[in-house]
């Protein structure tokens, strides 16, 4: 024990490893309370799972099983979206989403929907014609013969949901580590010793109540305490950006009618105003591999071809991704204080529509971790994320990214701060930069000096995003980086 004490870095009433969406939305809600909060996030940057490559949608919440979690907390983290987008400072853009049947037989589906639609409150759902379609989607193909139209859905930015809310509990009292994957965790007098491994070595936690929010690996978290009852799948889903030369192409986010395998492929406009097509679904063995292969593509692009009367403008392609769902074989989100684990909470299997009810699964969590350890309220916790800025001296409005228009002055904003970027790649999740058309081809040297600069750092120690993905090596022949 003597020794334990010696090597303990901190200790928290509540832990929750993971910083994604819903882990940073957990850490939010409880910096509510008098408590000692800790977040531990394994990559360089908060939402680096999941919560960094899907579709990025808030669904209205009619397709959910009766009687699930999914159910009940999709609809009420819909209703909660707007004031936590308004509150959090980062963008929220309301948009209807059509699910359109292409055949008779689907028109069926669609009836379903709508009733279980209106069984769950979803607002608004009514079925159009085709040509009430073809008045709201000119493009669309024709032979629509029927959509559910659902106004309340919505886009987002799902890692500048997790980062505003990361940094609004910090804000609060609470504190978020990068950088620190839990590689071991034990139980010792009523509190857990949670072991993390970083560049630098290895340190140690300890805290009364354990809350895992870990995305694909929620089950290899929970089997470092107990054998879990559960197993989390990955299904790894592929999509295709076009840049903002082919927004008007449509108008809605569209969906075909769903089937076993999930919503299907969707074309949709993100918030920058490009077109995004996909998710595809594959099982993969390794769930943290989202690499994207021939076949998953080419599964999108078929799925996709028929749904428009217009060919799809892949001219305008800039880029590909996928993202892998922690699919869990219970078929529902796993959101309980564990039965065998007295304190230990979970939030496992949150596969779509895990974004749109993150708000919801974070209060579910919140009365759990309540329910453990009490807690009073922080009399003076402010809801209002303050982004931080750059000292005045340091506003400069070159313009560095003219894809997304971000000038120098709005790179070091985003790096500002204790939760702000420490990569290329959380300058991209803050800014939109190497986002658009040149895919950094143009901005990438200019990224890298700020940050060199503001991070006090040589140019060949900037990361690109994990550990190991330096993007130079050292001088060129002439002296210059
Ligand atoms: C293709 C696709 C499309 C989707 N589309 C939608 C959609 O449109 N709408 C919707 O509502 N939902 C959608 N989803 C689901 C949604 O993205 C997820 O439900 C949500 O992002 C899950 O968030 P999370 O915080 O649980 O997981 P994650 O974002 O994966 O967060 C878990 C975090 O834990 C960290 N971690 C892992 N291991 C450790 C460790 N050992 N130590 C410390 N940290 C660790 C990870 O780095 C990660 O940051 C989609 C998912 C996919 C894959």
């Amino acid at each position: 024990m003597a020794s334990l004490r010696a090597s303990l870095k901190k200790e928290a009433d509540v832990i929750v490893i993971g910083g994604g969406v819903v882990g940073a939305l957990v850490l939010r809600a409880l910096s509510k309370y008098r408590l000692r909060v800790l977040l531990l996030e394994k990559g360089n940057d908060f939402a680096s799972g999941v919560t960094r490559a899907n579709s990025a949608v808030i669904h209205a919440g009619f397709d959910p099983k009766p009687g699930t979690k999914k159910a009940k907390l999709n609809v009420l983290g819909n209703a909660m979206f707007p004031s936590l987008c308004a509150q959090l400072n980062v963008p929220y853009i309301p948009l209807a989403s059509l699910v359109t049947a292409y055949a008779e037989q689907e028109e069926e589906t669609l009836a379903l929907l709508l009733a279980q639609g209106k069984e769950y409150g979803v607002p608004g759902l009514s079925i159009l014609s085709r040509k009430e379609i073809l008045e709201k989607e000119p493009n669309m193909a024709r032979t629509a013969v029927a959509a559910l139209y659902a106004p309340s859905s919505a886009i987002v930015s799902p890692w500048e949901v997790a980062i505003g809310a990361v940094e609004n509990a910090c804000q609060n009292g609470a504190e978020a580590l990068r950088g620190r994957t839990v590689t071991a965790i034990t139980r010792e007098n009523d509190r857990f010793i949670v072991t993390v491994q970083t560049t630098e070595g290895q340190e140690v936690y300890a805290c009364r109540c354990l809350v895992s929010a870990a995305g694909v690996v929620a089950d290899d978290i929970c089997r470092m305490l107990t054998e879990p009852d559960y197993k989390i799948t990955g299904r790894r889903g592929h999509y295709f950006v076009l840049d903002k030369q082919a927004a008007g192409l449509i108008n809605h986010i569209l969906f075909p009618c769903p089937s076993a395998k999930g919503k299907g492929v969707l074309i949709l406009p993100e918030y920058h105003g490009r077109i995004m097509i996909g998710p595809d679904s594959e099982s993969i063995d390794d769930k943290t591999d989202t690499a994207t292969v021939e076949e998953g593509l080419a599964r999108v692009k078929e799925a996709a071809a028929s749904y428009l009367s217009v060919p799809i403008p892949w001219r305008y392609l800039i880029r590909t991704f996928s993202g892998v769902r922690p699919t869990p074989s219970t078929g529902d989100f796993i959101i309980r204080k564990h039965p065998s684990v007295p304190g230990f909470v979970e939030a496992a299997g949150i596969e779509s529509p895990g974004l749109a009810s993150a708000p919801a699964i974070a209060q579910e969590v919140e009365r759990l971790v309540l329910d453990v350890l009490g807690g009073a309220a922080q009399k003076d916790f402010d809801p209002v994320r303050q982004k931080y800025t750059a000292k005045p001296e340091k506003k400069d409005n070159t313009l560095v990214c003219r894809c997304s228009q971000v000038t120098r002055g709005q790179i070091r904003d985003a790096i500002a701060g204790p939760c702000g970027a420490r990569t290329v790649k959380g300058v991209k999740l803050r800014t939109g930069t190497t986002a658009g058309a040149c895919q950094g081809g143009f901005c990438l040297p200019d990224i890298v000096s700020v940050l060199s600069e503001e991070l006090h750092i040589p140019k060949e120690q900037v990361l690109y995003d994990g550990p190991g993905s330096n993007l130079l090596t050292g001088p060129t022949r002439r002296g210059e980086h």
